[in-house]
């Protein structure tokens, strides 16, 4: 079976072809209009969108060297994410496959991220049900229990701020440049995590809280360049592996807790900030520390890419799990539900 896939939820346009569980092309656009405004300008990321979305498929058939005419069915992001964003691949899949007259598969970007760890699982390297998965991306934190591919309950989410975010808006307080997750994964490597200790927010259960943490290193920050207006470029280091070692903390406080809770042991991560080295680091100590076992996706498919989606659309596939034309996208879109 040669599923294509759409992924267009939020600022990176891109398509992937996958042969089953394989996959053969997986090609990413990013946008890069919105590094001079900080932040993704949702108004901006459909236009791009547009722009992106017939070279980016072009380029996904021709990497796989497949024809559009052997494509078995084509799937794509219905949400969550920003509905203009999500217009635009919703459109594009569902006039492919309508002119195609091959089945139409919809698909929830949040299963994706954790269902990406059965990309290409031929050795079995996947997780065994039931397992942990923690999202942690830019838009979502959470800890979810799942007991099939398709049975999926989140035992906790963050109240606030995603933890992706708590990375770029830290890192816009340090003035990196948007995203800074990454810069602040690459500066914290050279640093102390111990230098500056940051308050770790109290929420009850398996709840998440990010917004306390980011007050704190305003002020932090604020307090300490009133004194030395060279602090924060003195101590990037520093400072970055301090923000990180707290996210990190909470991050792990809150897994030990809901292995405590379920008595899983099998812990699987994924979404952008998967791929932080620190967290990369801190799962593999906890498989000879605690005795877990973990899982960590290949990086190209912890940030937002289509090879994902394809994924499920080759789950989906297998169950005979397709929709109708009249299918619309959805910004909001809980796991699980309709
Ligand atoms: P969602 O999946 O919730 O809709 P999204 O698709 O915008 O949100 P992803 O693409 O999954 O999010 O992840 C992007 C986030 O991951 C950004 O906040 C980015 O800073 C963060 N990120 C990426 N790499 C790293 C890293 N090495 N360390 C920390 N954070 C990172
Ligand atoms: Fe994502």
């Amino acid at each position: 079976k040669y599923i294509l896939a759409i992924e267009s939820s939020c600022d990176d346009t891109s398509a992937a072809v996958l042969c089953n569980t394989k996959v053969l092309s997986n090609v990413v656009a990013t946008q890069e209009i919105h590094k001079q405004y900080g932040g993704v300008v949702p108004e901006l990321a459909s236009r791009a969108h547009q722009q992106n979305i017939v070279p980016v498929v072009h380029q996904a058939l021709a990497k796989a060297n497949i024809d559009k005419n052997q494509l078995s069915a084509i799937a794509f992001t219905r949400g969550p994410g920003l509905m203009g964003s999500l217009l635009v691949g919703t459109s594009f899949a569902k006039s492919l496959a309508l002119g195609l007259h091959v089945p139409l598969i919809a698909v929830n970007h949040m299963e994706a991220h954790i269902l990406a760890h059965f990309i290409d699982d031929k050795d079995q390297s996947a997780p065994a049900f039931p397992f942990l998965a923690m999202t942690i991306s830019g838009g979502h934190t959470q800890i979810v229990k799942v007991t099939d591919h398709f049975k999926m309950e989140v035992l906790g989410e963050t109240l606030d701020d995603a933890v992706g975010e708590a990375f770029d808006k830290s890192a816009k307080l340090m003035g990196l440049p948007y995203p800074g997750g990454p810069l602040i994964d690459k500066y914290a490597k050279l640093g102390n995590p111990g230098a500056y200790p940051f308050p770790k927010p109290k929420v009850d259960g398996l709840d998440f809280s990010f917004s306390g943490l980011k007050t704190s290193i305003l002020y932090f920050l604020n307090r300490e360049t009133q004194k030395d207006p060279g602090f924060v470029s003195q101590n990037i280091n520093d400072i970055c592996a301090s923000v990180q070692f707290t996210i990190l903390e909470i991050l792990m406080d809150k897994l030990q807790l809901a292995v405590e809770q379920t008595g899983i042991k099998r812990i699987a991560i994924g979404g952008g900030v998967a791929a932080n080295s620190g967290i990369r680091q801190r799962l593999v100590d906890a498989e000879e520390k605690l005795g877990w076992q973990t899982f960590i996706p290949k990086f190209e498919y912890c940030t937002d890419n289509a090879a994902m989606i394809g994924i499920v659309g080759y789950l989906k596939y297998e169950k005979g799990e397709f929709t109708d034309q009249s299918i619309a996208a959805k910004a909001r879109y809980a796991i699980g539900s309709e």
